[in-house]
């Protein structure tokens, strides 16, 4: 193995979600970064300030460090990696039907290194990837360079933030100097850093994940027994979360774990386990709680109108998360897709989607209040936005006073106040205390 390289840029090889963030962030710890991406039109957007993905303050710290010349982008792997000190590999790892990890895109990345003959910088694994798999991509490079593995623990939506203010900066592997150089790039960052072998850092970064999507499973089973025997989860969840040791984030009911990573980091490590021979009981039931939970959301909503055919349902909230536009795993996405094979109209507004190739038969409006010109609604994302928005308003739109709370963001005093009947999930039910508005011929309930 030659000596590695102690100047030079910092080489960022995918340049989507965690790649933008990452490139953004190390420019504003003073790197030079340059990203790379098989994506032309990505790069070239990417080079003209436009990033890939929607996240507030994104563009203009983009523009800002191209504006500066610290950040570049480049179709050109060869031009991304001359005079590299460093790579830092961010492809994604998406997950295969049988729930082990695709690490084609991962392969293809240091392959494309590897002929074009790299020996003097560090690899760093910044995607998320299968325990044992850094080790065997250092075998494929024959151990010419040093590869460790870095996980990244941003959060959509806060992206840059995170990786500027993480709360760990975990480091694995076996090269001491490559660590370091590595660890020299967050020098700047006031966070401990957490040094282990690959495979512990690969099992960290699993099972951080499975940790959390563990506790939302088990707030949307304590919502189910709550809603079985009358008690308000919110009040429970709330008192369970007050402990310390428990805390309370991650720890909210509503329509199950959705977004690019839970779901498909908690199967790997299930499909992972399965083939060592090891025990993953707890994590199948997170993703079965997890995959039950649409449903059980509109169940609520198929009892309050009877049928679902022939309605209009308005829904508010199509990506997996507010503060992003991303709708990889939506839960969202994959209830309105129910509600239209069930029969159902679906007129939709989010805030950050205008379009939709998966959403072809429902309509998206560009207001809140038009899409709640409807028989029910229904709140699928947590958009900060919805709670703004007037009761009064929320009733006078609605054709029949319905409102499912998939997240319980609502104020429930003030809708039943307006006479409309709301349903959060594992929350009870408020008397209205105004009577319900009639439109001519139609039920209410
Ligand atoms: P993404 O799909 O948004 O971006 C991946 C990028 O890699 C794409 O632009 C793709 O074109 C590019 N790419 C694929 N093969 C390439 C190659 N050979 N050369 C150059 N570019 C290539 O994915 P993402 O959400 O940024 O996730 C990346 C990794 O980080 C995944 O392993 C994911 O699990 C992990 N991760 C994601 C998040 C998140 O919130 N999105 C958080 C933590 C970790």
């Amino acid at each position: 193995m030659k000596r590695m390289k102690r100047e030079g840029h910092v080489c960022i090889i995918g340049t989507g979600y965690v790649g933008v963030a990452t490139a953004i962030g190390l420019a504003e710890l003073g790197w030079d970064v340059v990203g790379h991406d098989v994506i032309v039109e990505r790069v070239r957007a990417l080079a003209l300030g436009e990033p890939p993905y929607r996240e507030r303050g994104l563009a203009s710290m983009l523009r800002r460090h191209l504006a500066s010349g610290r950040v570049r982008f480049t179709e050109q792997l060869s031009e991304a990696v001359t005079g590299a000190r460093m790579v830092i590999l961010a492809v994604g790892t998406p997950g295969n039907d049988d729930g082990s990890a695709d690490l084609s895109a991962l392969r293809r990345a240091v392959d494309d290194l590897d002929d074009f003959g790299i020996d003097d910088a560090v690899i760093v694994l910044r995607s998320t990837v299968p325990p044992g798999t850094t080790e065997r991509i250092a075998k494929r490079l024959q151990y010419r360079v040093p590869v460790i593995y870095s996980p990244e623990f941003l959060r959509e939506g806060t992206a840059v933030h995170d990786v500027l203010y993480p709360s760990r900066v975990v480091i694995g592997g076996n090269d001491d100097e490559a660590i370091q150089a590595y660890a020299d790039l967050f020098e700047h960052v006031a966070a401990p850093i957490v040094r282990t072998s690959s495979i512990e850092a690969e099992l960290i970064k699993g099972y951080s994940n499975a940790f959390l999507a563990a506790r939302i499973s088990l707030a949307n089973e304590v919502a189910s027994l709550c809603d079985a025997l009358g008690a308000d989860s919110t009040a429970v969840l709330a008192g369970i979360g007050a402990d310390p040791r428990i805390g309370s984030s991650f720890l909210q009911p509503g329509i199950g774990f959705g977004g690019p990573c839970f779901d498909k980091d908690t199967r790997s490590l299930i499909y992972v386990a399965r083939r060592a021979g090891a025990e993953s009981a707890m994590l199948s039931a997170v993703l079965a709680v997890n995959d039950a939970q649409p449903g059980r959301v509109l169940k609520i909503l198929e009892d309050e109108l009877g049928t679902l055919s022939g309605t209009t349902i308005g829904v508010w909230g199509l990506t997996f998360k507010a503060g992003t536009d991303d709708v990889r795993h939506s839960l969202a996405i994959s209830i309105v897709q129910i509600l239209v094979s069930k029969g159902a109209r679906v007129r939709a507004y989010d805030p950050a989607i205008r379009t939709n190739p998966m959403l072809t038969k429902c309509e998206i409006v560009t207001e809140p209040l038009a899409a709640a010109n409807a028989d029910a609604l229904m709140v699928l994302t947590e958009w900060p936005e919805f709670r703004t928005i007037p009761s009064t308003e929320i009733a006078g739109a609605l054709r029949r006073p319905i409102v499912i709370d998939g997240r319980n963001i609502l104020d429930a005093k003030a809708l039943a106040a307006a006479g409309i009947r709301y349903r959060g999930v594992g929350r009870q039910e408020l008397p209205r205390t105004k009577a319900p508005h009639r439109v001519a011929g139609e039920a209410v309930s």
